[in-house]
Parts: C-alpha cells; sequence; structure tokens
C-alpha cells in the first residue's frame, strides 16, 4: 500500500501557518503515489493553552498528588485537539481526512498510566480507511487499555505511537518533522559549531537519546529498529533532506565506518552520591541500600560498587529524597550527597573495541580544564561525570577532539 508515517511535533502543527505547512507535506505524499498515516503531538509548547505541560498544571492546581488515571485521560485531550483540526485542515485542503485517537486507531496498552507500554496495534481500522483512500490523523502519546481506559505512554511519546504504527503497518518509512534541522553532533545552544549528522544507526540516536540528547524517544527508535524501518527527522521549514536513522545494513547514505563517535550528549541538574563503609558492602548492606533507593522509585545512574564504595547519580530533584533514605539506614555522616554536576557523552558505534578513546576524551577534557567525578561506558558510548558549571566546555572539548564540527 505505499505507506509512510508523517508525525508532526508540537511545534509543527502550533498555529495555522505551520499547519498549512503540514498539509502540504502531507498532499505531497500523496502526489507521490504514497499514502499517507499522519501522527500528531499536542499543539505547541508549554504555555500554549493546549500543550501538555499546560494541561499538567491545570490538574495541579488541584493539589499535589495527581490521579494517574485522570492526568492521563486529561493529557491525552492535547494530541486529540490536534488531531481533529489537523483533520479538518487536510480535508479543507481537498483531502478527506479522519481523525482517531491512539485507541481508536488501534494501539493497546497496559495499564501503567504515564508510562504504558504498548502490548500490541489492531491495524484493521488504519487498513480499511488507508484502503478507502481517506488519511487517518492519529493522536500521538495515547492508546487504550482492554478495558476502554486512556493511557498515554510517556513524554515525548507521540514519536513511539509512529514508529509503532510504522510497523504494524509495514510502512515503507516514518517522518519526523520537528522544529530543527535534524539530529546535531551536540546541542547548538552548547556547541554553535554543531553541525546536523547525514546518517546514524537505531543503536546511535537511542544512546544519544538516552544519554540527553532531545532527538527522538528512545523507545521510538528500538520499536523502528525492530521492524528495520528508517526514520527521517527533518525541520517542517526547510528542503534540507535532514537525518536518516536506519539500519547499518539497509542505510541509504553510507555511515562512515572510520568514525569512532558520532555525537556528543549531555545531562544536567545531577546530584553525585558516594557512601563509604569499614566493612564490605557485600555483606548484605548494598542489597538494603539499593532496595530501599528502588522502594522510593528513584532512578540511579552511572553506578560504582566496590566492598568499600557505592556512588551513584541521581536527578537533583530526588537529592533531599535520597539524604532522608541513608540516613534511615543508619548510614549518617559515611555519605555525601552533592548537587550541581552534569554529565557528558560521547556516543558512536564505531568505538567499540577501538583503543585510545578514553585516553582521548580525559586529555580534552583536561586540555578545557574538566575535572572527571566518575564514568561509565558501554560498547557504544563513553560518559563522564563533571561540575555542572564546566558542561559547556566539557561538550566543546570532547566535539573539537573527535573533530565534529563544521
Ligand atoms: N505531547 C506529549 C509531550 O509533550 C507527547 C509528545 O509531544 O511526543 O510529552
Ligand atoms: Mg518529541
Amino acid at each position: 500500500m505505499n505507506i509512510v508515517v508523517q508525525k508532526f511535533g508540537g511545534t509543527s502543527v502550533a498555529d495555522h501557518k505551520d499547519r498549512r505547512r503540514a498539509v502540504q507535506c502531507v498532499l505531497q505524499a500523496v502526489q507521490q503515489g504514497e499514502s499517507p498515516v499522519v501522527v500528531v503531538s499536542a499543539m505547541g509548547r508549554s504555555g500554549d493553552p493546549y500543550a501538555t505541560d499546560t494541561l499538567v498544571q491545570l490538574m495541579q492546581a488541584e493539589g499535589d498528588t495527581l490521579c494517574e488515571r485522570e492526568l492521563d485521560m486529561l493529557m491525552a485531550c492535547g494530541e486529540l485537539i490536534s488531531s481533529a483540526i489537523v483533520a479538518q485542515a487536510i480535508t479543507a485542503a481537498g483531502h478527506r481526512a479522519v481523525a482517531l485517537s491512539g485507541g481508536q486507531a488501534g494501539i493497546i496498552t497496559d495499564d501503567s498510566f504515564g508510562e504504558a507500554k504498548i502490548l500490541e496495534v489492531r491495524s484493521q481500522r488504519l487498513i480499511e480507511l488507508i484502503q478507502s483512500g481517506r488519511i487517518p490523523v492519529v493522536a500521538g502519546f495515547q492508546g487504550a487499555t482492554l478495558q476502554g481506559d486512556i493511557t498515554t505512554l510517556g513524554r515525548g511519546g507521540s514519536d513511539t505511537t509512529a514508529t509503532a504504527l510504522a510497523v504494524a503497518l509495514k510502512a515503507k518509512r516514518v517522518e519526523i518533522y520537528t522544529d530543527v534541522a535534524g539530529i546535531m553532533t551536540a546541542d547548538p545552544r552548547l556547541e554553535p559549531r554543531a553541525r546536523r549528522l547525514d546518517s546514524l544507526t537505531y543503536q546511535e540516536v537511542a544512546e544519544l537519546a538516552h544519554l540527553g540528547a532531545k532527538v527522538v524517544h528512545p523507545r521510538a527508535v528500538e520499536i523502528a529498529a525492530e521492524g528495520d524501518i528508517p526514520i527521517y527527522v527533518r525541520s517542517l521549514y526547510s528542503d534540507d533532506p535532514g537525518t536518516v536513522i536506519a539500519s547499518r545494513r539497509s542505510q541509504p547514505i553510507p555511515i562512515y565506518s572510520d568514525k569512532v563517535v558520532t555525537g556528543i550528549a549531555h545531562v544536567s541538574n545531577l546530584a553525585h552520591v558516594e557512601i563509604y563503609t569499614d566493612g564490605d558492602f557485600n555483606d548484605g548492606l548494598a542489597i538494603r541500600l539499593f532496595e530501599a533507593v528502588a522502594g522510593a522509585n528513584i532512578s540511579i545512574d552511572v553506578i560504582y560498587m566496590s566492598p568499600t564504595l557505592i556512588a551513584f547519580n541521581v536527578h537533583d530533584s530526588q537529592a533531599d529524597d535520597l539524604v532522608e533514605i541513608l540516613q534511615g539506614l543508619g548510614l549518617s555522616g559515611q555519605f555525601t550527597v552533592e548537587t550541581g554536576y552534569a554529565k557528558v557523552s560521547a556516543v558512536g558505534a564505531g568505538m567499540r573495541g577501538v583503543p585510545g578513546v578514553m585516553y582521548r576524551i580525559v586529555n580534552a577534557l583536561h586540555r578545557y580544564g574538566c575535572s572527571v567525578f566518575q564514568t561509565t561506558d558501554s560498547h557504544a558510548n563513553i560518559s563522564c561525570l563533571v561540575k555542572e558549571s564546566r558542561i559547556q566546555d566539557a561538550v566543546r572539548a570532547l566535539h573539537e577532539e573527535f573533530e565534529l564540527g563544521m
């Protein structure tokens, strides 16, 4: 059926002018003989009337403890409004479109409200609509449980809607329209020499996203990878081809295999935690410690453990809770919890097994006067904890060292 999934982010449907441009992209696909399935985010950004954050604030005004199920119902409205308006805009431009909620589009999820997982996509209704020549406009970021309760897929989840539908419909590609040119080698606000990447592998993008780059939602990338469906990330307002995300074997544009680092990501607002013992953490103390942290639903990152030292990082909004937990475990005087840290990561599928990457990272950070407080690594990344006040220089140091700039 030649299906293409086109996802429009919040800024790409924010006002009439943006929507007119989005409709042009949809109709262009039709003219090329393709069958578009449109996925939309809530209109605009925080502060705009129907943006997700604005809806959350509405609910917060009624009391601090939010009812998860009702919050999902409310948040889903942002995308519903967007889908109805965009369907109307397409129909007004002369092509029949049908707005659908996530549930109506067949997205069935579990009932973990706020972070629901897609269990299956029942694509029959979408297929019938496409076959009858209509353009489905699906509200992103949401699904429904088998009981019919509305769920949301986690913040940024409209990307996940797009790739999940693409896999279910065996689409030939996903296009993600946004307000940036594509995926950049680093955050351009910190490194003005950052440039757009032509192509990346799924793994590289998933790593960049997990490590702080606000590009495509990592879960969306993982789903696309399973179906081996290429994702094109591009700006609504330029003819620039944007960035292609695909597997190494099906890359439409060659990936330069001699590159060890593809991009630099960073995360701010971290608190660094160190806990010491005169005894041995392996004697049960580590189990009690990690159990208490998990019980408080605190996610930890860049974890280090030895018999006498445990170190990790948490989001700084959780620093006070963590202090309480450690005191509750009788560890007073044996720990430090310090805010003001950030994590910089060098990401590249090509670094696997290549000697000397860490040497270059430490050397570059030293050149810029950035001390390293902790590190962690995988096959495709090396991350370093630095002081938050030094993050811009840390990003620049690595960007320069791996010659990623223009
Ligand atoms: N509107 C939702 C959010 O802001 C989902 C999305 O835009 O992807 O998180
Ligand atoms: Mg997004």
